[in-house]
């Protein structure tokens, strides 16, 4: 008779254990939802040694339109598709280390990551600008076919490794446009003594051209041109163009963007902070550079369609063509400077015959693809 009933204490148990389970569960559903719940970090989470938080530093604004919503989107992704396990905090320039800084910042180990352009290595890296964009070079199309199928992303991670620094390609601005003029470009002689805002290898061949080129942060350009302190300026195309508001001060708007044909971003990444990755956050990080690569791309693409539109239908820009034969002067300028830096420097020989190799056949294919196509449409 007594074993059919229950002891007294019976009921007790079992209502604690339901509460033991109920909070079990609980704990365990919290886990999981709290960190793509909340966009804080680890602060919120009830096991933060799963999580890991990376600085990344960028050359760029903070959220700058275009250029800097590529990190932005980058740390997005990654805490989303990682549950929150990896918290990317993005800074701007001059937040943690000033815009040139970010190489050597992600190099030394003080951040984990950062966002900007190759070709400002320039000075440590002579070869360094092919994998933004050289003048006369690839297009954003052929460009990302030579980073992932033609061993473009092995050659640039291998002149990398010795900086301690793994680069991803981050964001491309696709073909930019020449620029803002206040002279009209009718021959090369127009080019004798006309003062641009032009940086890089574009700045060189201008130089040679006869012009002046001067490297102006982005910031002063505006007042730099409207003061006729400068002639010319380029900057990015329509998207970034019409919102610094150049059409107000300039009377030309020339194309094509000879000297920056489809310049790639980079993402770089601290090799040990990389390498202390479980293998799916690894894989995560590099998705999401892929995914920001195309990304930025296609947003240019589209804001600057509309943005086109609205120079010519509202502001009334003169937009005009660079004449042959100065484009075929700059191009000889341009093809000279890389031959004498090819037989200067072992490394920049390396890239650019790899570079013209790859672009030598991409040539051949566009010009009977992506270019027949756009002058039959
Ligand atoms: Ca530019």
């Amino acid at each position: 008779m007594q074993a059919r009933y229950s002891p007294w204490w019976m009921p007790t148990v079992i209502a604690l254990l339901s509460l033991c389970c109920v909070a079990l569960f609980a704990a365990l559903v919290l886990d999981r939802a709290a960190p793509s719940a909340s966009s804080g970090g680890s602060a919120s989470r009830g096991a933060p040694q799963n999580v890991i938080t990376w600085d990344l530093v960028t050359s760029w604004p903070k959220k700058f339109p275009g250029l800097g919503l590529g990190p932005e989107n980058f740390a997005v992704m990654v805490e989303e598709m990682s549950e929150g396990r990896l918290i990317v905090n993005v800074h701007g320039a001059n937040t943690i280390v000033p815009p040139l800084g970010v190489f050597d910042a992600v190099s030394s180990g003080s951040v984990e990551m950062g966002h900007s352009a190759a070709y400002y290595w320039k000075g440590k890296i002579a070869a360094a600008p092919f994998f933004t964009s050289v003048p006369f070079g690839m297009n954003a199309l052929e460009y990302n076919s030579w980073m992932y199928y033609g061993g473009g992303l092995e050659l640039w991670r291998e002149i990398y490794a010795p900086y301690n620094l793994i680069p991803f390609p981050g964001g491309n601005t696709g073909v930019q446009m020449g620029g803002w003029f206040n002279v009209e470009i009718n021959s090369i002689e127009d080019i004798k003594g006309l003062k641009m805002r032009i940086p890089g290898l574009g700045g060189e061949v201008f130089t040679r051209a006869g012009g002046t080129a001067v490297n102006i942060p982005g910031a002063e350009l505006y007042n730099a041109l409207q003061t006729g302190v400068i002639d010319a300026t380029e900057w990015v195309g329509p998207y970034n163009d019409l919102a610094i508001g150049f059409y107000q001060i300039a009377d030309y708007y020339y194309y094509p963007g000879w000297h920056e044909p489809g310049p790639a971003l980079e993402f770089i990444v601290n090799q040990e902070a990389f390498d202390a990755l479980p293998e799916d956050l690894q894989k995560i990080v590099e998705t999401a550079a892929r995914a920001v690569n195309q990304d930025m791309l296609d947003e240019y693409q589209a804001r600057s369609n509309n943005a086109l539109t609205e120079l010519r239908e509202v502001y009334a820009v003169d937009i005009r063509r660079f004449p042959d034969d100065v484009m075929e002067m700059f191009r000889r300028h341009a093809l000279a400077i890389y031959e004498e830096q090819a037989a200067q420097d072992p490394l920049f020989n390396k890239v650019y015959k790899h570079y013209f190799d790859f672009l030598a056949r991409a040539r051949e294919y566009s010009e009977i693809s992506e270019k027949a196509y756009f002058e039959l449409r």
